[in-house]
């Protein structure tokens, strides 16, 4: 059996290539049978994460039906659910059915629970070929097993909320963690939110003024979108623009902010949100659609001073905190719920 240290990150399941973290792994071994340190959770909902969904829903020309194909067979032949194409994963709730006597997790029999790991490292089988899904929203109604090792971390799901509103904002809970940190640390007063209007990006809108920022701009791509923030109060100012037209998101942000957040799921926004931080300033990028040599490259050729940080999906405290906000602000449940399939 391997180290106790190596065992904690899940080595022991990676079955292609040998040496590698489960994340980077390209087959796990998802048997539901639980090592001494493990957990199994029943599986009962999947959520994939945006940026994936958009992909293998293009890939399909929006045929559910060659979605949840495409779907099952990531995860059959990888053991676990990680689109090769955007590398994205996602995150699942289920119920602990068995728990190795030596994990250190503190989870017991029958809790119901998030995982808040990726899908891309948690071994995952599927036993009802995904029957009771229609290929066509990120939220996946699944039976199966998922395994955590003792360096997982999983949430136990609030009793008032709606499962799968759980499932949808602890799958982004990361956004506006970071976004607080960020504020915080930088004592920012002017914050831009590309992709405002959607779940990463209302709940960063509100982290950041809960952080204390007093100038909050959210970006969208389309007036109706522009209007149904407006109506939720979150921003101080909503612009209109394609995130992926750096011109054009320049030109609707107007001065550029202290902080800026990516919350698209589509990729291109890096040059955009670039020019939409001054100098001296932070972007943070939390889609999952973006390229660091875009980011990277496209700052040194503006000769931008600006501060790039790739959005962890993991802060401490970051599940209480999103669920909170959830909770608190009217204007983020208004965004949130339309969006969730309950
Ligand atoms: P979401 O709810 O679908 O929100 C994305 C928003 O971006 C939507 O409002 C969408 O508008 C908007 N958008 C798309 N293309 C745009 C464009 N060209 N210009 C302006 N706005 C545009 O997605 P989410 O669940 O918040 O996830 C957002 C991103 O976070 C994804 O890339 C996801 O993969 C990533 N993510 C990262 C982590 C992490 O740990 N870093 C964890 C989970 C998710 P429409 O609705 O009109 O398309």
């Amino acid at each position: 059996m391997r180290g106790t240290a190596e065992r904690a990150l899940g080595v022991h399941r990676v079955l292609e290539p040998a040496g590698v973290l489960p994340q980077a792994a390209r087959r796990l071994d998802p048997d539901p049978a639980v090592g001494p340190d493990e957990v199994r959770i029943s599986v009962q909902r999947l959520n994939l994460d945006a940026a994936s969904f958009r992909q293998l829903s293009e890939a399909c020309d929006g045929d559910g039906e060659a979605v949840r194909a495409a779907v099952l067979e990531i995860v059959r032949t990888r053991g676990k659910m990680q689109n090769p194409v955007t590398g994205s994963g996602g995150m699942l709730i289920g119920v602990v059915d068995a728990v190795g006597p030596e994990s250190p997790l503190g989870l017991a029999v029958g809790q119901r629970v998030a995982t808040l790991v990726s899908l891309t490292l948690t071994p995952l089988r599927i036993a009802d070929g995904l029957a009771h899904w229609d290929g066509l929203s990120e939220q996946v109604p699944a039976e199966g097993s998922a395994i955590l090792f003792a360096r997982s971390i999983a949430a136990v799901l609030p009793d008032d909320l709606p499962d799968a509103v759980s499932l949808a904002v602890l799958d982004v809970c990361g956004a506006p963690a970071a976004t607080a940190r960020v504020v915080e640390r930088a004592g920012a007063t002017s914050v831009v939110v590309i992709g405002a209007a959607g779940k990463s990006g209302c709940l960063s809108l509100a982290a950041a003024r809960a952080a204390g920022a007093t100038e909050l701009t959210g970006l969208v791509r389309t007036d109706a979108e522009a209007a149904a923030l407006t109506s939720a109060g979150l921003a101080d100012r909503v612009v209109v623009a394609d995130a992926t037209d750096p011109l054009a998101v320049a030109a609707a942000v107007g001065t550029p902010a202290d902080v800026t957040v990516v919350c698209v799921d589509v990729s291109g926004a890096e040059h955009g949100a670039v020019l939409a931080t001054a100098d001296g300033g932070t972007v943070v990028f939390f889609s999952m659609a973006t390229s660091f040599p875009a980011a990277a490259l496209g700052a040194e050729g503006m000769a931008a001073d600006v501060t790039m940080l790739v959005g962890n999906g993991y802060t401490p405290g970051h599940a209480a905190l999103a669920l909170d906000l959830y909770r608190s602000e009217p204007g983020v449940r208004a965004l949130i719920d339309p969006r969730v399939t309950q």
